[in-house]
């Protein structure tokens, strides 16, 4: 009886702990859609530049990283824009580790930028003077003399440092010409909640600039590196960056993750399922790096999701498959961890078998989450339990399996247990515990024509879960040992050496 208290107890615990205010208002949780699939190929492809990181002697300052944002480009390009700077305009020629300044502007404080038949033409935007026309190579960069507090008005949005434009024809793409320690603080706060612990932060720090070195020349096509995107890194300049996050950014200045001596790309997603993945399990490279990992910091996010088997044949079907009236839908093959690898649809045309990232192609916008789930009325497992200890984190802190926690009765009486006794109730005993109501995560009714999944998790599974990489500081570690961690084999380095 005492252990079924606590199994309640604990089960009420994690069920009303959900929706745990996570990523602050302005973040974003990173939602997996088709775009990763293919910014993962995309990045694996490896057409990007390499380039040759210049060794900074001792006492001397190293050569930043100049890289190019393209903040409007494609179907989004501009005939015309303005830029402002309080402190007035320096004209520089810009290349990857170099900035020579090679005129003063720093009279004007508001310039006029127009295309025409594949030029692009400066002029002054008070009195419509004609100051010059702008090489591919330059950039209209802040005249102030401290690097950290240059700061430009782009069409209204500020950045760091300057801006440079690449015409095609009448239009042109508008290109923020960043220093990478300067752009990586316009990325983490969107990527992660910037009230997320320090080390935490470091890591989304790291990851964000280690992804960024390897995506130079990712849309050499426009004329830049990165967009602002989810394709590459959700980047908004200065209106993004938060003191937590910069200084997460500073105390890791230069860092990159390396694997075989060469920085990589670390992916990350929100919240873990317990494992993560091998990349090759959700897409098709498999970089030594990106190996699935037993997760001790996972914090269950649990959830739903339901399709009836029309919504679901018209999905296949305009994803082009040739999906004929569903009978029914089943798991044929799952990982040892539990993911789901393959899905079949049992059609009167025929069996369609899904897999991998394309389960989530057909079933996101349905609900689907993650991977890692069961679907009701066939392989859900109704009277499963999982031991605490060995998978949970209570309460944002993960538990070692003999350490000792406490434990509130309905009777209000506290008592000692190890984690490792401790069950999380799924399915029917789980149901009869929540009678009262709270009992929406768990099987219910079915109606014929429907497909019921419930499952763990949020995002790809692969690479860093964010919600875990906060579980991880609060236990007390480090942002490299939270890298260590989840990307196996790595090294945190310097881009610039030793
Ligand atoms: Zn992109």
């Amino acid at each position: 009886m005492v252990k079924r208290l606590l199994s309640i107890f604990i089960c009420a615990l994690i069920i009303f702990a959900q929706p745990l205010p996570v990523f602050a208002d302005d973040a974003q949780v990173t939602t997996w859609e088709r775009v990763e699939d293919e910014r993962f190929e995309q990045d694996m492809a490896g057409q990007k530049e390499e380039t040759q990181v210049p060794a900074a002697e001792p006492g001397e300052e190293k050569a930043p990283l100049w890289l190019r944002i393209g903040l409007k480009y494609g179907s989004s390009a501009v005939s015309s824009s303005t830029v402002t700077c309080d402190s007035g305009f320096i004209l520089a020629d810009v290349e990857r580790y170099s900035c020579e300044e090679a005129e003063d502007l720093s009279e004007y404080t508001s310039l006029y930028v127009e295309c025409s038949g594949g030029k692009v033409f400066v002029y002054d935007e008070k009195d419509g003077e004609e100051l010059f026309e702008l090489g591919s190579g330059q950039m209209l960069m802040s005249a102030d003399p401290d690097p950290d507090s240059r700061i430009v008005t782009i069409d209204g949005s500020r950045y760091r440092d300057g801006v440079s434009y690449r015409a095609y024809g009448d239009s042109m793409s508008v290109i923020n010409r960043v220093t990478l320690e300067h752009y990586v603080p316009g990325v983490v706060a969107n990527e992660m909640g910037y009230t997320y612990p320090a080390e935490a932060l470091k890591a989304q720090a790291v990851t964000a600039r280690s992804y960024a070195v390897c995506s130079l020349g990712k849309h050499g096509s426009y004329g830049f590196d990165l967009c602002t995107g989810q394709n590459c890194q959700v980047y908004r300049g200065v209106s993004s960056e938060r003191q937590s996050t910069t200084d997460a950014c500073r105390a890791t200045e230069d860092m990159v993750i390396t694997y075989e001596d060469k920085p990589v790309s670390g992916y990350y997603y929100a919240y873990s399922s317990g494992w993560t993945l091998d990349s090759q399990d959700v897409w098709t490279s498999q970089p030594g790096y990106l190996l699935g990992v037993k997760d001790e910091y996972a914090e269950e996010y649990l959830w739903k999701a339901s399709v009836s088997f029309d919504s679901l044949r018209s999905r296949l079907n305009a994803a082009g498959y040739s999906c004929g009236e569903i009978q029914s839908v089943s798991v044929k093959k799952k990982l040892d961890n539990g993911a789901v690898y393959t899905l079949t649809v049992s059609t009167d045309s025929g069996d369609i078998d899904i897999s991998k990232s394309a389960i989530n192609g057909a079933l996101s916008t349905f609900g689907v989450k993650s991977l890692f789930f069961y679907i009701s009325g066939t392989d859900y497992p109704k009277n499963e339990s999982r031991p605490v200890g060995s998978f949970f984190a209570l309460g944002g802190v993960p538990y070692e399996p003999e350490e000792k926690v406490y434990v509130v009765g309905a009777d209000g009486e506290a008592v000692e247990v190890s984690a490792s006794d401790l069950y999380i109730l799924r399915g029917k005993k789980a149901m009869e515990a929540f009678a009262s109501g709270k009992t929406s995560y768990f099987d219910e009714d079915a109606e014929d024509g429907m497909l019921y999944m419930t499952g763990f998790g949020w995002g790809h599974s692969v690479g860093m879960p964010q919600v875990s990489a906060k579980n991880m500081a609060l236990a007390g570690r480090t942002y490299d040992e939270i890298l260590k961690y989840y990307y196996t084999g790595i090294e945190i380095r310097s881009l610039h050496g030793e």
